[in-house]
Order: structure tokens, then sequence, then C-alpha cells
């Protein structure tokens, strides 16, 4: 026999073996669902919905130019009216239009907990159905600025605090309530609260913050709600581009003017995609939990057996889904430009902006370093506007994630947790080193057409995800008696 036919045979039937593997291996995966069911206790609803309200009409927008404090002095005071017993059994500590507060735990050599999310809101700019600081509620649904991002989550831990202190309950280790007041304008909230922490010697075993929530089909082929805890940030930057030329008069304009260059530049970026693609062990896991929730059956095949199909995946998903793409590699997106002043003129300078959101393996100068190269290809200047590093990864075999893992399976039975890489910004950043780890999941559920009102007009959400999110936190606080 011709030897280059029977290497083909070989070939063909070493993949034919392999398929065949893969084929087998799917039959035993079992087809799960994941399904949320609101809590149906409607006063306990009422009760924390109209805590809630209270919370949303103290207008808290924060302003880069001039945060007013005041108000969210004004909003500590509402706090300590509706929880009575939180601010009469622990302790505040002043950090200005922030809030800490100290819930003595009866080991003081155990590491605290804290638990957080921002005061502060956006501002609500648009035509709102109902006025954005009111709070109306309206078929059980509130209505308002911050009523999902994320005074629902401020309100869930106090009122989880203020339910254990009338029940007696005594945690074992220090828990710590700690809003900034400046997370929507990146202020200096957060680095305060963690500077204290710094300063008095405390290192936090753990801190809870926002980040994912509870979502419906988060993927395209994957039916039923899922807990997304993040388990990282990705870095952030903004770049400037900058072509430079002699300019002149655009009627006899020879090769390469600035805006060619820029161009060609965006072209290359775009078309080629420099960033380096790879599968973290999260991304492993989510895939294998889409694979479980997903009833066709060559997806599932695909999912389930990365062994042999991660080469052809890391090729196709960044190219079929940006949201894919977000998590697998570092991700470049031009958004400003300018040139000259007048449609008749070559100018001297042109330039694009860029906002890139660094993966961590390949962080901000590793990423910044390839984008430079390509630009000096084309004769362009790169000026860092503004950028910072991903944050380190959760351990997803870490004591913390396991316990996310428990105390959600049990408040919300039947919710599978999938890891989740958060593309946004959230104030646990500035805490990255010096905790243990950070737990970046709001215990509510909100459908896709809430989470795109998010700083949005209409933000809202259903009052009946509340009590879970109480029993969320109440539970996150008393599984930490299993690490004595
Ligand atoms: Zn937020």
């Amino acid at each position: 026999m011709n030897p280059l036919l029977m290497i083909l045979i070989v070939i063909v039937l070493i993949i034919v073996i392999l398929l065949l593997i893969a084929f087998i291996r799917t039959l035993f995966i079992k087809t799960k669902t994941s399904t949320y069911h609101p809590s149906d206790d409607s006063s306990r609803a009422n009760d924390y919905a109209e805590k809630l309200q209270k919370m949303i009409r103290v207008e808290t927008v924060s302003s880069r130019e001039n945060q007013d404090i005041a108000k969210f002095l004004k909003l500590h005071k509402v706090m300590e009216e509706i929880f009575p017993n939180v601010f009469e059994k622990c302790q505040k500590i002043d950090l200005g239009g922030n809030l800490l507060v100290r819930w003595p735990g009866k080991d003081p050599d155990l590491q605290p907990i804290v638990l957080t999310s921002h005061l502060d809101v956006v501002p609500a700019d648009g035509q709102w159905s109902y006025p954005p600081f009111e709070g109306k509620i309206v078929d059980g649904k509130i209505y308002g600025r911050g009523s999902f991002d994320v005074k629902c989550g401020v309100m869930a831990f106090y009122q989880a605090v203020e339910e254990l202190i009338i029940d007696g309950y005594q945690p074992d280790c220090d828990v710590y309530l700690g809003s900034s007041c400046t997370e929507e304008i990146a202020g200096d909230g957060a680095p305060t609260i963690c500077k204290w922490f710094t300063d008095h010697n405390i290192r936090p075993f753990l801190l809870c913050d926002e980040g994912g929530t509870i979502v419906s089909d988060p993927f395209v082929g994957v039916h039923g709600d899922f807990a997304a805890v993040g388990i990282f940030e990705k870095g952030y930057g903004d770049i400037k581009i900058i072509a430079k030329g002699k300019g002149g008069h655009s009627s006899t304009p020879g090769k390469n003017t600035p805006i060619a260059r820029l161009a060609k530049f965006i072209n290359e970026i775009e078309n080629k995609s420099p960033f380096k693609v790879e599968f973290t062990p999260a991304v492993d896991n989510l895939l294998y939990v889409m694979a479980q929730h997903n009833s066709n059956f060559l997806l599932k095949m695909v999912l389930s057996n990365l062994w042999l199909f991660k080469p052809i995946l890391k090729k196709v998903m960044p190219a079929i889904s940006s949201q894919a793409a977000a998590m697998l590699q570092t991700t470049m997106c031009f958004t400003m430009q300018q040139g000259s002043n007048a449609t008749n003129v070559i100018p001297q300078e042109a330039y694009v902006t860029a906002n890139l959101r660094f993966i961590p393996f390949q962080g901000k100068d590793e990423s910044l370093n390839i984008v430079r190269q390509i630009a000096k290809k084309y004769d362009l200047e790169i000026e860092e506007i503004t950028c910072n590093d991903p944050t380190s990864s959760l351990d997803l075999n870490g004591e913390q994630f396991l316990m996310a893992k428990e105390v959600i399976h049990k408040v919300f039975p039947g919710v599978e947790v999938i890891p989740y890489v958060v593309t946004g910004g959230t104030d646990s950043r500035f805490y990255d080193g010096k905790i243990d780890a950070s737990i970046r999941f709001e215990p509510v559920y909100v459908s896709n057409e809430q989470l795109s009102k998010m700083h949005g007009v209409d933000e809202n959400l259903d009052i009946n995800t509340l009590p879970l999110a109480v029993d969320y936190y109440k539970e996150m606080i008393k599984i930490q008696e299993k690490r004595k």
C-alpha cells in the first residue's frame, strides 16, 4: 500500500477513535436544569422594599467635580433609623461619607469578614416612568436609581445583621459592614476604608462585594438561572494613539497621512486580534457547567470534551461571541477620534483613543507592549491616560469560594453557581492583596431586561428577590463558624 495513504488512514482512524471517546463520554453527562425560585413571603418582601425605598429617597449621586458628603451623612441617618439594632450594638467608625461599622465577634483571633457595597449612585438622566429618587413600587417591582446598583445589597446585609442581633446571635469573627461613597467615580472611598484596615493591622479573611448576580440564560444555548460569582476583575486602560505629520492642503496629499496610518493600525488590531487567548480553570469550569445545562447534544459534546476541542474553541469562541472574547483575552476597543478642523485640511496631528480591559495572564505591561509594537510599524505614539492591572483571581478550590457555593446552594436551592469575569470595576479591586479573598456576588435575581437598565432609565428590581438576599448574608455570616 502507498505509505502516504497508510498515514492518511491512520490519521482518520485516530480522529474517529477520539470522536468516539468524546461521544461516549457525552452520553454519560446528565442534562441538568438550574432554576431560581423567589421567596413567597410577601410580608418580608414588602418590609424590605420599604426600607430600600427610604434609602433610594436619599439622592446620593456621586460627582467627580463636587462630591457632597452631606447627602451621604443623611443616608447614614436614615439607615440608623431603619436598622436601629445594628447601630446600637455595633461600633460605628467615622470615615466621612463612607460608612464602616464593626460587629464584634466572639473570637478576636479569627480573621474578620467584610460585607461591602457602595452608597453612591450614578446620575438619573433621561425620561423615567417614575421619579428616580422616589422608590415607587409598581407590580412587585421597586423603581429608582440604586434599586439594583446597589442599595439593595447594602439594605440586605444591614437587614441580615439587624435580624441576627434581634435573634441574639453573635458571630464568631468580627463582621464589618463597609460601604464607600465613591464607587461610581472610582474615588477615595474604598481606599480609605481599606487603609483603615491596614492601619489597624487587620487582614480580612473575606470580602463580599457586588459583581455578578443571579441571571437567566447567561450564554447562547444555555437555559436556566445561574448564580454568577465574580472571581476577578479585568484591568482597565484608556490610551491615546497619536499620529503626527506635516499637515497641508488635501489637494496634494501624498501617502501615509496621519489618519491613513491610524486606519491601518486600527485594521491590524481588529483583524489580527493580537492578544493571547487562554482557558483559565474558571473558564474550564464554566464551560463544563454550560455543557451540563445544554440540550443540544453536539454543543454538549464540544463543551464537555475540552481535552479534544479546546484548540478549536480557542479560535472559534472569541470570533463568534464578544462575551466569550472578554472572558478569554485582553480586549481593545476604539472609542474617540480627532483629525483636523476642516474637511480640506490634512491634520498635523490626529488621534484615536482606545479602551482596554486586561486579562490576568496578559496584564497591563504585556498587553500595552504588544500595542506599542504594532503602533511602531505605523509611526504612531502611544500615550497612557489611565491604566491599571487586573486583580488577582479567586481560588476555585479555596475555602471562601466553597463557602459561597455552599451558601448559594442552601439559600437558592436548584441554582447552579458559575464563575464570572467582572468586566466593569468595583470597590473590591482596592482591597486586592490586602484581604485573603473577594466574592463578587450580589444575591438578587435580575432579568436580562433589568440588567440592561443598570445605570440607565427605569432601573428596577423585583421586591420578592429581597428576602433571599437577606438570607444569603445571614448564612454567609453563620458559615464562618465552620472556620474554627
Ligand atoms: Zn455598583
